[in-house]
């Protein structure tokens, strides 16, 4: 880990943004100068295009970057997932090829690992890849695909061998979500969005260079890309889906990556609308008790105060592991649990501060809407990246040494396992 402290950082990053910021260049333009300068995601190692930082140097970036009014590096599941997963696993080659597209955000990546007979219990994906020479066909249905009608590359999970156990006939590919054989539909949530698909693959190809990290393997490649997405999650506070800075990645820009960069900084307490609408934050709630006059309101203000503590709670927590603190192991998981607990108190307090309003369509609110909004998405958080059940089950068995949850003996081989 670097030794650079975080007023160097300041000090480097600034004299760097005054060279190259530009907000009369495209989108493009900017992200594949923050790349090349090796700002796009300081915390990859150096020889995937980061600077091998930790959180806490990575946070000094974003913060930066915030403070002199610029656009961001690219955000999404390439950047939070694919990028780190490959830089764990992949060999030269991927590295090379698969994470500067990432972190210039040219290209978008989805997460393919749920199906319909396999979320919690992941590793009973019944999706197939067969080896046909220099390739492996794919076929096999994917679910919940968040962004997956914009992505061009999905993680792609898929069992090669039937006889092997459970757990070891599993294999990560980079997968083109652009050929023949891929249909994706949306599914069509509550809050009204479709932030997540169905995939429907058949007889779909991969080539063998992008198999990523071993034949067979591929339980220990997609363990690495759900522990980063526990943490990742964890430490993004209240809002739903975290979004650092003013834009997104990729297509999730739409056709914007030729648009001038300039056009898409914030204000200064802006933060964008992420794919689950907009989130409720400590402030933004204050804010808005303080404008309708519920601030005074001493059960509001004891709520408003418990959401904050939970909050900076979480927040030192990671701090705390990411600087080296005594580790049980279980830090991405708590995380992940403290974010959903937050989402429903950020959720609670909100309506406990707008009253009746609260049942209105968010059209016809007094406040925008943004609470009902968050309201609904508010179950979501406890289920993407491994539901609460599924997290305090692995604390329990892996933490704390509880007896496993019974199940068939480890060593039987796939095919024999009862099937959904
Ligand atoms: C907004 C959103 C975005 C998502 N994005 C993606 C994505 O991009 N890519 C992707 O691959 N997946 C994605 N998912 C899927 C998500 O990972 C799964 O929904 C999740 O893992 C749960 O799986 P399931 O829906 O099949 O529920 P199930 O596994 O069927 O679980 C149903 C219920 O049973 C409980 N349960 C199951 N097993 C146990 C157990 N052993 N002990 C105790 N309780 C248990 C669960 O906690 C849950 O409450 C997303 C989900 C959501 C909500």
């Amino acid at each position: 880990m670097s030794e650079i402290n975080i007023e160097e950082i300041k000090v480097e990053l600034s004299e760097w943004i005054q060279e190259n910021w530009d907000p009369d260049v495209t989108v493009s333009e900017w992200w594949k100068r923050l790349s090349d300068g090796s700002w796009s995601a300081t915390s990859l190692p150096v020889e995937a295009g980061g600077r091998g930082w930790s959180r806490v140097q990575s946070a000094a970036v974003m913060s930066t970057l915030f403070a002199h009014d610029v656009v961001g590096p690219p955000t999404g599941l390439g950047v939070m997932l694919a990028a780190p997963t490959i830089a764990i696993h992949g060999n030269e080659d991927q590295i090379e090829r698969l994470i500067p597209p990432i972190l210039d955000g040219s290209v978008a990546w989805c997460q393919l690992f749920s199906e319909p007979g396999a979320g919690s219990d992941l590793a009973g994906l019944q999706t197939r890849a067969v080896k046909d020479g220099d390739e492996w066909i794919i076929t096999g249905q994917k679910v919940w695909t968040s962004g997956g009608h914009i992505a061009e590359k999905g993680m792609l999970i898929a069992r090669t061998d039937v006889d092997a156990p459970k757990h070891q006939g599993i294999t990560y590919f980079a997968f083109d979500m652009d050929q023949p054989g891929v249909e994706v539909r949306p599914l069509r949530e509550m809050t009204g969005r479709a932030l997540f698909n169905e995939v429907f693959i058949d007889e779909a190809r991969v080539s063998n260079a992008d198999l990523i990290g071993g034949i067979g393997n591929g339980w220990a490649v997609a363990n690495t890309t759900l522990m980063v997405e526990r943490s990742s999650l964890g430490s993004g506070g209240p809002q739903p889906v975290s979004v650092p800075a003013g834009v997104k990645a990729g297509k999730l820009l739409g056709n914007r990556l030729g648009t001038k960069v300039g056009d898409h900084v914030l204000p200064d307490d802006g933060r964008m609308e992420s794919d689950g609408g907009r989130g409720l934050d400590v402030r933004w709630l204050s804010d808005l008790a303080q404008k309708i006059g519920s601030a005074n309101d001493p059960v509001v203000r004891q709520e408003i105060v418990k959401l904050h503590i939970l909050g900076e709670v979480n927040r030192l927590n990671m701090l705390r592991a990411k600087a080296g603190g005594s580790k049980t192991g279980a830090e991405g998981n708590l995380a992940k649990l403290a974010m959903s607990e937050l989402v429903r108190r950020s959720r609670d307090v909100g309506n406990l501060i707008i009253g009746a309003d609260g049942m209105l369509s968010s059209s016809a609110s007094s406040f925008d809407g943004r609470v009902q909004e968050a309201t609904i998405f508010s179950p979501a958080p406890s289920i993407y990246g491994g539901t609460d059940q599924v997290q305090r089950n692995i604390v329990g068995e892996r933490v704390l040494g509880l007896p496993k949850e019974p199940g068939p003996n480890k060593e039987t081989p796939f095919k024999e396992l009862l099937q959904n």
